[in-house]
C-alpha cells in the first residue's frame, strides 16, 4: 500500500516532497487531488501528483497529510502530465501550474475553520499566569463562540475579530481545522431564450427600449438571467418579454442552443468541396487510429475552414471522443458559436470572461462529468476537464492572444499539442495566416498542411491598393487621415447603399499631446509612454494604455506652463469625429476597448452586420470574426506603425493583421475593394499583401529571419528584470546576463543584451531584458541552462522581480 504522496505546494518552489498518507485519508490521497499540508511551519494548499511505497527522506521527519480537499481527484491523469510538461518547458513551479490549471471557481481552499484546544493537548500557557489575564473581551468572547458551537467557521472572520483570532492561536488555545465540504451540486442556470416569432429589436417602438436591447442580447444567442442582469436588464423586463411570449427561461446546466441561432444552418445538405474532404478524411483516419495528428489548414476568410471545425467535431462525437475548440477571443465569434450551438445543443460547453465564477464552477462541472462534450472557449480552455479527448481546434492559431503573459507563461497551442499528443487526438491549426513557426513545421513535413486556396462559393478575393500618402500630406502640408482616393471609394460605397469599414489601431482622440517648449509629449508619470488623449481637448482625459492611469486633460503644459499645446496624429475617436463631419448623412459606429463592454463589442458588430450604421470605425476589435455582407470598401489608415515596432514579428504581425482586415471586404456577392494608405509603398511586406501572396511573404521574411537567427531557426527564451530603481535593474540583469553568458557557453547559447526594454518604466518599474538563443530550434539547450539557473543561479535582491518567458510573443 502506497503509504506516502508526492505533493506539489501552491508556492513558489520548485521540488515536491513526500507526506505520510494518514489512514483516515487512505481513500482520498489519489493523484490529481487538492490537499493541505504544513510547509515551513504553514498550512498550504498543494496538489498530490503521485503516490509512493517508500518516502525519499527520513521517515521520521515525514510530515503527516493534513486534509484531502477533494472527494474526487480535481485533477485527470492526462492534465497532471500535461502540468509536469508545462512546468518543465516554461520553469513554472508545479503547484503553481496545477492551480493555473484550475478555474477560479476551483482555487480555494473549500472550508478551513477553528476549534478549541483540549486541555490535555494544550500546549497553552497554564491559567492565572499574566498572560492569560490579559485576554481581551473580544477574544474571550470568540473562545465563548466556539465552545457553544464547536468550531468557529474561517469565512465569516474578519478585521478585528480576525485578528483576535490570530493572537488566540498563536497562544495555543485555538487550533485551524479544514473540512471538507461537499462538493455543491450545480445548480441549475436560468436562461432566456428567443422564442419563434418574437419581434425583431427594430420593430419594437421607441419607447421600448428596454425590450428592444434585450432581444437584441438575447438574439446574440442564449444569455443566462446573470449575464442580462450584468447588462442592466431588469427583471421586470424580463418578466414583459416573457408575458408576451418573446421569450422563454429555461434551468440548465450549460447554455442550450437557441432558436435563432439555428438561422446559421448546421451545414447539413452542404457537399464538402475537395480540399474540406481530403481535410475530413485525414480527421477520420487519425481518430479510427486514435493517432496524435497535428494539422495545418491555411485558408483564406470564407475558405469553408469553421465548416471543416464543425464537421471534424461531429465525427469526433459520433465517436464517443470529446472536442475542445481554441477561440482568441469569445466575443469575437458569435456565428462560429451560433453554428456550433445550433448543431451540438446542450452537448456544448461556452466559456468566456463574461461568466460569473459560479458559472464558469458549472461550465467545468458539466465538462467534468461528460453532461457536456465539446468546449468552446479560450486559452484556458485547453485544460477543460473532458475525457477521451479526440480532437482540439486552434482557430486563428496565429493569434498572440493564445499566449498568456504573466505567472505560467504558456502558449495554449503548444498545450493543445502536448494534450493531443497524450490522448492520440487530433489537433486542427486553422489560419489565413498560420505563424510562421507553423508554417515552417508543416513545410518540414511535422504538421500536416492542408491548403483551402479560394472562398467558397466562387467569391472573389477583394481588390487591394497601396495608396501612398506622401505626395498629398506634403501638398496640404499636413498628416492626411482619409486621403482622396479612400474618400471617393467611400462616397461610392454609400451611393450604392453599401459599407466601408476603417481600420486605425489606435483608440482615444489623439495618441499624444505634445509641448512644443519641452519638446517632449505630456507622458504618464509612471511608463515611459506618452499619455493618449480621451473625449476632447476640452473635457477630454489623459489616459495611460499601459496602466490605465487617467487624469483631466490640461490646459497648458504641467512641466513649463506652455498653453499651446498640440495634439499629435489620430485615434478612433478624431476619426470618427473627421467621417462625422465629412459624411454627415452616413451613419458611424465606432468599435474600440473604449465602447466594447463587458460583451467585447459584439453589439456593435452585430448591428453593422444588419446594416444599422453605414461606416463602422474601429482597433483590431473590427478584423476579426463576424460576416458582414454589404461591406465593400476596407480603408486602412496607416500601416506603418506596425511595421516599425521594435520586434522581430513585426512585419509578421503587420501582414497578418492586414490580410485579416482585407478579408472583411467583399465576402458575397459584392466585390470589395482595400486601400491600405501607407509612408512605404514599396516595402516588399506590403506588396505581399496586395499580392495576397501568404506563400511569397512567409519565404520573404522566413529567409530574414534565418539569417537573423530567429525562430522558427532558432529557439529563443527572454530574461526581464524590474525594479522601481533604475540602477538597480540595469545592475540585476548585467549580473544575470553575465551568469547566463558564462554558463551558456558550453551549450552554445547565446546571450543578446541586456537592455532596456522598449517600454523602459511600466506601472512605476523599470525593465531591462536580454534573449537567450539556442543553437538551434531544438528545446534542450534553453531547458538545460534554465533548469540550472533555477537550481543554481544567483539569487536576486528583494526589490528585483524576475521573470522567465520561453518562447516570447511580447517583446516589448
Ligand atoms: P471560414 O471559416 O474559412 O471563414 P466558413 O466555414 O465560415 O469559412 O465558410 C464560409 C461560407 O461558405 C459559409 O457561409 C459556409 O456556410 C459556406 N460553406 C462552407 N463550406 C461549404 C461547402 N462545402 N459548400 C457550400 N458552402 C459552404
Ligand atoms: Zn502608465
Amino acid at each position: 500500500m502506497p503509504g506516502y504522496a508526492r505533493v506539489a505546494v501552491t508556492l513558489p518552489v520548485c521540488s515536491t516532497f513526500h507526506y505520510k498518507i494518514p489512514r483516515r485519508l487512505a481513500a482520498l490521497a489519489l493523484p490529481g487531488a487538492r490537499c493541505i499540508v504544513e510547509f515551513g511551519g504553514r498550512a498550504v494548499a498543494g496538489f498530490i501528483i503521485a503516490l509512493d511505497k517508500v518516502a525519499d527522506v527520513d521517515e521520521a521527519r515525514v510530515k503527516e497529510l493534513r486534509e484531502v480537499l477533494d472527494p474526487v481527484p480535481c485533477l485527470a491523469p492526462d492534465l497532471l502530465e500535461l502540468a509536469h510538461w508545462l512546468s518543465t518547458y516554461y520553469h513554472n513551479p508545479l503547484g503553481e501550474t496545477l492551480l493555473t490549471m484550475l478555474p477560479p471557481s476551483e482555487r480555494a481552499v473549500k472550508s478551513v475553520a477553528y476549534e478549541a484546544v483540549s486541555p490535555e493537548t494544550s500546549t497553552a500557557t497554564p491559567p492565572a499566569t499574566p498572560a492569560q489575564k490579559k485576554i481581551d473581551p473580544l477574544q474571550a468572547e470568540l473562545l465563548a463562540e466556539i465552545a457553544q458551537k464547536g468550531q468557529l467557521p474561517a469565512a465569516r472572520l474578519k478585521g478585528k475579530r480576525a485578528r483576535a483570532l490570530e493572537a488566540l492561536l498563536k497562544r495555543g488555545l485555538v487550533k485551524r481545522i479544514w473540512n471538507v465540504a461537499p462538493r455543491a451540486k450545480p445548480r441549475p442556470l436560468r436562461w432566456a431564450l428567443l422564442k419563434e416569432g418574437a419581434p425583431s429589436p427594430a420593430e419594437l417602438g421607441g419607447n421600448a427600449t428596454k425590450l428592444a436591447e434585450l432581444l437584441k442580447l438575447v438574439g446574440e444567442g442564449p444569455k443566462s438571467v446573470t449575464e442580462l442582469r450584468a447588462e442592466a436588464i431588469s427583471s421586470d423586463t424580463l418578466k414583459r418579454a416573457v408575458e408576451r411570449g418573446w421569450l422563454e427561461l429555461t434551468e440548465e446546466t450549460v447554455a442550450p442552443a437557441s432558436v435563432k441561432s439555428l438561422g446559421f444552418g448546421g451545414g447539413e445538405d452542404l457537399t464538402p468541396t475537395p480540399e474540406q474532404a481530403h481535410c475530413l478524411k485525414l480527421v477520420e483516419d487519425a481518430l479510427e487510429s486514435e493517432n496524435f495528428e497535428p494539422i495545418l489548414l491555411r485558408g483564406v476568410t470564407g475558405s469553408g475552414k469553421s465548416e471543416i471545425y464543425l464537421r471534424a467535431v461531429c465525427d469526433t462525437l459520433d465517436r464517443g471522443r470529446s472536442a475542445i475548440v481554441l477561440v482568441p477571443e469569445i466575443s469575437l465569434t458569435p456565428q462560429l458559436i451560433g453554428r456550433f450551438g445550433a448543431k451540438l445543443g446542450t452537448k456544448l460547453s461556452v466559456l468566456h470572461s463574461g461568466l460569473s465564477q459560479r458559472e464558469r464552477g458549472l461550465q467545468w462541472a458539466a465538462l467534468k462529468n461528460g453532461d457536456a462534450r465539446v468546449v468552446i472557449g479560450t486559452r484556458s480552455a485547453v485544460f477543460a476537464p473532458v475525457s477521451e479527448l479526440g480532437l482540439i481546434v486552434v482557430d486563428e492559431e496565429h493569434d498572440g492572444g493564445y499566449k498568456q503573459e504573466e505567472g505560467l507563461r504558456y502558449n495554449a497551442k503548444h498545450a493543445a499539442l502536448m494534450r493531443a499528443r497524450g490522448a492520440g487526438a487530433v489537433v486542427l491549426m486553422g489560419s489565413a495566416t498560420p505563424e510562421l513557426e507553423s508554417y515552417a513545421l508543416a513545410k518540414e513535413g511535422r504538421y500536416r498542411l492542408v491548403e483551402l486556396p479560394k472562398r467558397v462559393g466562387g467569391a472573389l478575393p477583394p481588390e487591394i491598393r497601396l495608396v501612398d500618402l506622401r505626395p498629398e500630406e506634403s501638398r496640404m502640408r499636413r498628416d492626411v487621415l482619409i486621403t482622396t482616393e479612400l474618400s471617393r471609394a467611400i462616397d461610392g460605397a454609400l451611393e450604392r447603399g453599401e459599407q466601408a469599414l476603417l481600420f486605425l489601431n489606435r483608440r482615444g482622440l489623439s495618441p499624444a499631446v505634445y509641448c512644443p517648449t519641452c519638446r517632449e509629449p505630456l507622458r504618464c508619470p509612471s511608463c515611459s509612454v506618452a499619455m493618449t488623449l480621451h473625449g476632447s481637448r476640452a473635457r477630454g482625459r489623459l489616459l495611460c494604455h499601459y496602466c490605465a492611469r487617467s487624469s483631466a486633460a490640461p490646459s497648458s503644459c504641467p512641466v513649463c506652463g506652455d498653453e499651446g499645446l498640440v495634439e499629435l496624429g489620430a485615434g478612433t475617436q478624431k476619426l470618427e469625429v473627421e467621417l462625422k463631419s465629412r459624411w454627415p448623412k452616413a451613419k458611424v459606429a465606432r468599435l474600440d476597448r473604449d465602447v466594447a463592454g463587458a460583451t467585447g463589442g459584439s453589439e456593435v458588430l452585430g448591428a453593422f452586420a444588419r446594416g444599422e450604421a453605414d461606416i463602422l470605425v474601429g482597433t483590431q476589435m473590427v478584423t476579426k470574426g463576424h460576416h458582414f455582407p454589404r461591406l465593400t470598401v476596407v480603408g486602412v489608415v496607416s500601416a506603418d506603425d506596425a511595421l516599425h515596432m521594435p520586434d522581430f514579428r513585426a512585419a509578421e504581425r503587420t501582414f497578418q493583421t492586414l490580410v485579416q482586415v482585407a478579408g472583411r471586404a467583399g465576402r458575397a456577392e459584392r466585390p470589395g475593394k482595400v486601400f491600405i494608405q501607407t509612408r512605404n509603398p514599396h516595402h516588399p511586406v506590403l506588396e505581399a499583401v496586395v499580392e495576397a501572396d501568404y506563400e511569397k511573404f512567409a519565404q520573404l521574411e522566413l529567409t530574414e529571419r534565418e539569417s537573423a537567427g530567429y525562430p522558427p531557426y532558432r529557439r529563443v527564451a527572454l530574461v526581464r528584470v524590474s525594479s522601481e530603481n533604475r540602477s538597480e535593474s540595469q545592475r540585476a540583469a548585467q549580473t544575470l546576463a553575465r551568469w547566463f553568458m558564462d554558463m551558456g557557453s558550453t551549450l552554445s547559447v547565446e546571450v543578446l543584451g541586456p537592455a532596456p526594454a522598449p517600454l523602459e518604466k511600466l506601472r512605476g518599474r523599470y525593465r531591462h531584458h536580454f534573449l537567450l538563443r539556442a543553437p538551434g530550434n531544438a528545446p534542450g539547450p534553453l531547458r538545460q541552462l534554465l533548469a540550472h539557473f533555477i537550481e543554481n543561479g544567483p539569487k536576486q535582491g528583494r526589490n528585483i522581480k524576475l521573470s522567465i518567458d520561453v518562447d516570447p510573443v511580447n517583446l516589448l
